[in-house]
């Protein structure tokens, strides 16, 4: 495909906010596309160069691009940068000052010249990146250079979420969103849309069924549902296995021999922080390839004894593992198991992939499989849950004993009972930011009082409001989050954000933060929940508890069917007194 038609769709997709249009849209986009090229149009798309859990930056900055855009037009580097100052945007710089009429670019040339960037390394990177970049600038359009630029910039912002991106797929094939199934169960397998949508284009949806789990690729981790009682768990699972909940970071260890990948929950490659898991995982995993999944968590070298997630947390960091490992190693508390030297298990029965667990891990300091117990009654449940939450942990999770591992899915399969649910609503909820209010009084002086918050609506892939959040920040970090909001402003609401509230400024959908309520109310100010001429729902009194998810994506937010069944539970609890 020529570069050029790429830049038509994104043109019209940017003109839209509509997702079902969007949907529209990239389903032509993709039916126009080759097989060759369908995977690089869908990164493109969202401003990557390789599937998420791939780390590949591109490497270039404001000031190198300042370069390229100099290079490549002959106009002095001050002029430049004026322009981009009054611009705001160097997708719209590089094509006011771009004289080129060709448009020969095809979208292949530009996916590898743009990796070629990323890639570089060693003696003369900057000026290599800058080179490669401006030649590409030489070749493009003015049109062509907007969208080029915007792309390593991460100025697409076309609000393409991966959910529309498969319904797009649906669409290039049937003109509705019937294939989502399937293509979204291959995506919670693969985690690659490139992956996917190339399959797709090649064999059809029944090519999907053939895309199997494979070692060092992550899959879509699956997620538990909320219990509220112990008798809620045995009414919906019976018999069932408990196990504490343990409050570290998910990990998704891959072992291909010496090679191991470790994964956070949102994907995230984590191999280089947590070295010691990795060790483990080498010298502990009596398999030569295999998939497991845990909890690591900090503990204290000198007493063995767990830390709270305020000291875990700490290992997420780039500098200083070496010198953290000893302070403060980490343990994998090992409670799944995926795939073995081969073989899914994915769709063996939790019990049975529990033992094959236990079978895999050898004796040593840096994994251990997690404790469980098998249960039938709900009084064992709250005797298991109460000792828990006396040491100082979390709550439990009841997992029900013939469920298969569903990637990707939030289901009663495992549930979790937490601390907080007791009683009235202490739980915490994670929420997304998606613009905030310059506020009066106090902090009116730093231009930021209040966080607009919203909650993830799945069905709709999109973000409802459900709070107004103005307590719980410091000075410094009301100051760090104006900072970190308006590198990510827009001056419209995010085609992906649900709201009837309007802020001071509207920002993308990104940061994660967890907040805390007394209640949640019904209220026609909020859209999470809202349905036809029903009020939605909102949160009472919230305040931030804690204000970087760093670990969670905008997608792991508390959903909207959450609050939904939160104030249905807070309701007969109130009932009843
Ligand atoms: P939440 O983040 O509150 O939705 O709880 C789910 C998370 O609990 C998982 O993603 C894991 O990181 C963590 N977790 C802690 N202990 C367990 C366990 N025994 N089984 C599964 N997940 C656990």
């Amino acid at each position: 495909m020529k570069f050029s038609t790429l830049v038509d769709y994104l043109a019209q997709l940017e003109a839209t906010s509509k997702r079902l249009e969007m949907t529209r849209i990239l389903g032509e986009l993709f039916k126009h596309a080759d097989a060759d090229d369908i995977a690089a149009i869908v990164y493109l798309t969202q401003e990557r160069l390789a599937p998420n859990y791939e780390a590949i930056e591109f490497g270039m900055g404001e000031a190198l691009i300042a370069q390229a855009v100099t290079l490549a037009t002959g106009v002095p580097l001050a002029d430049v940068k004026k322009l981009y100052k009054e611009r705001g945007d160097y997708g719209n710089v590089a094509e006011e000052l771009s004289r080129a009429k060709s448009k020969k670019l095809q979208v292949d040339q530009v996916f590898e010249k743009l990796r070629e960037i990323a890639t570089t390394s060693g003696e003369g990177t900057v000026e290599k990146r800058v080179n490669l970049l401006a030649d590409m600038l030489k070749a493009c359009s003015p049109r062509e250079a907007r969208y080029l630029l915007r792309v390593p910039m991460g100025r697409l912002r076309l609000g393409v979420g991966d959910v529309t991106v498969l319904d797009g797929l649906s669409w290039s094939e049937t003109g509705d969103k019937s294939l989502r199934p399937d293509l979204e169960r291959a995506y919670n397998i693969t985690s690659d849309l490139g992956l996917v949508a190339e399959t797709f284009k090649r064999s059809g949806f029944k090519g999907l069924s053939k895309l199997k789990i494979a070692v060092g690729r992550p899959i879509r981790m699956e997620l538990a549902e909320r219990a509220k009682s112990a008798q809620e768990i045995i009414d919906r699972m019976g018999e069932c296995a408990l196990e504490p909940k343990v409050d570290g970071f998910r990990v998704q260890a891959h072992k291909d021999g010496e090679k191991v990948r470790l994964f956070s929950r949102n994907l995230e490659e984590t191999t280089e922080m947590f070295p010691d898991v990795a060790d483990a995982v080498r010298a502990q995993l009596e398999a030569k390839r295999a998939i497991i999944e845990g909890e690591a968590i900090a503990f204290d070298p000198e007493t063995g004894d767990f830390r709270p997630f305020q000291e875990t947390i700490q290992r997420k960091r780039k500098y200083g593992i070496d010198e953290m490992k000893e302070t403060l190693p980490l343990k994998l508390l090992a409670f799944d198991v995926l795939w073995i030297d081969g073989e899914d298990v994915t769709g063996v029965g939790y019990k049975e992939r529990h033992e094959r667990l236990g079978e895999l891990i050898a004796e040593g300091p840096g994994i251990q499989l997690i404790e469980q117990i098998y249960v039938n009654e709900p009084k064992a449940i709250d005797e298991f849950f109460m000792t828990k939450v006396e040491a100082g942990l979390e709550g439990i999770m009841a997992k029900r004993l013939d469920s298969k591992y569903v990637a990707g899915a939030r289901n009663f399969n495992w549930m979790k009972f937490k601390r907080a649910y007791q009683g009235h609503l202490r739980d915490t909820m994670d929420l997304v930011v998606v613009g905030y209010l310059r506020g009066r009084g106090q902090r009116a002086r730093f231009g930021i009082g209040a966080l607009l918050c919203a909650v993830y609506d799945k069905k709709n892939d999109r973000f409802r409001t459900v709070a107004k959040v103005g307590s719980g920040l410091t000075e410094m970090e009301w100051l760090e989050y104006r900072n970190k909001l308006d590198a990510i402003a827009l001056d419209h609401p995010h085609a992906r954000v649900d709201s009837k509230m309007t802020p001071d400024v509207w920002v993308e959908p990104k940061y994660v933060m967890e907040v805390q309520a007394d209640e949640i109310t019904r209220s026609p100010i909020h859209t999470a929940g809202a349905k036809g001429d029903d009020p939605g729902y909102a949160l009472r009194f919230p305040r931030v508890t804690n204000p970087n998810r760093i670990d969670k994506s905008p997608e792991d937010a508390t959903t909207e069917h959450e609050i939904i069944s939160m104030f249905e539970k807070q309701s007969r609890s109130e009932v009843k007194g």
